[in-house]
Order: structure tokens, then C-alpha cells, then sequence
């Protein structure tokens, strides 16, 4: 088993019932549970226009390689109306019904075309380090929380 931890985003259509239904089905995946998960979060766009997103973070823990988890995390969001990896346009930021990122894998670093954890931006996101801080205050520190403090976030419920 690895412990890892998955960022959830939407922007678009109900974007709190396409995270909510998200933290469900990562837990359908299989040979994966989720042990615990965040508060949904508000958050504003991030270089880009656009609606707010909700944000949460879900700590998992699987048997599945970190490409394996990868491609099941991209068939979720694919279910939830967002494009495949292969068919999106490449719009830097664009809005999207669901967006699921691996922000870390055991303390595996994988540096590939397809894979780079940690997630490369992940200590430059206040909706990734709010959450994360929330459920595993062990990996977030106070100088990373600082750094993100200007970027405008609401804790939901
Ligand atoms: P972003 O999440 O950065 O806004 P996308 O969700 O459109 O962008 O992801 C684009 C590509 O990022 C995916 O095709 C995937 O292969 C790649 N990728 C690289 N590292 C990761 C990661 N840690 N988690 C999820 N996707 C990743
Ligand atoms: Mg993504």
C-alpha cells in the first residue's frame, strides 16, 4: 500500500456536486480507499477568467503504480465531461468540470512526460495547501502557507 495524496478542482456545470461526486469515486477506484478527505474549498481562478472553483484534497491509499492510478484518475475525469488528455485544446488554465492531480505518491519523485510528482505547482496553490494542511498538517509548512496568503480562498464546509 501507498499513501498519496489527489487534488480535486471544478469550475464548470456544478462544480461542488462534480467535486463531491469525485471524492466518491476515487474511492471506487480499484485496490484504492480514501482515508481521509478535506473540507471543500472556494477558490478563485488561478491566471485564468473564469468561475470560482471548489477545491478538496483526499489523502488515498492504493496498491496501483502512480501510471496506473493516473490513467484511473483521467477515466474519472473524463466521465465527468472533461475531454481526454490526447483530445484537449491546449488552453494554459482552461475551465474544466473536473480536474484530478497527484500532488504526491509515497515519497516517490517520477519525472516523466506523462507523470511529475510532486506536483510541480503544488507549493504555489493556496487551494492545494489549505486542504492538504487541513488533513496532513505534517506536509504543509508555515513559510509554504505564507507564500501563497495573497491568493484568494474560502474554506466551504
Ligand atoms: P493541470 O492539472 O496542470 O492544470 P491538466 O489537468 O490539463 O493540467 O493536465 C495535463 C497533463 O498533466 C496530463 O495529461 C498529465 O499527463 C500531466 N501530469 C503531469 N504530472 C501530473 C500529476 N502529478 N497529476 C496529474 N497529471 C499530471
Ligand atoms: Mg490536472
Amino acid at each position: 500500500m501507498v499513501t498519496a495524496y489527489i487534488a480535486l478542482g471544478s469550475n464548470l456545470g456544478d462544480p461542488e456536486r462534480n467535486v463531491q461526486l469525485a471524492r466518491l469515486a476515487v474511492g471506487g477506484i480499484p485496490q484504492t480507499r480514501v482515508a481521509m478527505a478535506s473540507s471543500l474549498y472556494e477558490s478563485k481562478p488561478v491566471d485564468a477568467s473564469g468561475d470560482d472553483y471548489i477545491n478538496a484534497v483526499v489523502k488515498i491509499e492504493t496498491k496501483l503504480n502512480a501510471f496506473d492510478l493516473l490513467a484511473e484518475l483521467q477515466n474519472l475525469e473524463g466521465q465527468a465531461g472533461r475531454a481526454l488528455p490526447q483530445d484537449r485544446t491546449h488552453l494554459h488554465n482552461a475551465p474544466r468540470t473536473l480536474d484530478l492531480d497527484i500532488l504526491l505518491y509515497g515519497d516517490g519523485a517520477i519525472d516523466s512526460a506523462k507523470l511529475t510528482v510532486p506536483h510541480p505547482r503544488m507549493r504555489s496553490r493556496a487551494f492545494v495547501l489549505l486542504p492538504l494542511a487541513e488533513i496532513a498538517p505534517q506536509l504543509v509548512s508555515a513559510a509554504d502557507l505564507q507564500a501563497v496568503q495573497d491568493q484568494i480562498i474560502y474554506k466551504l464546509r
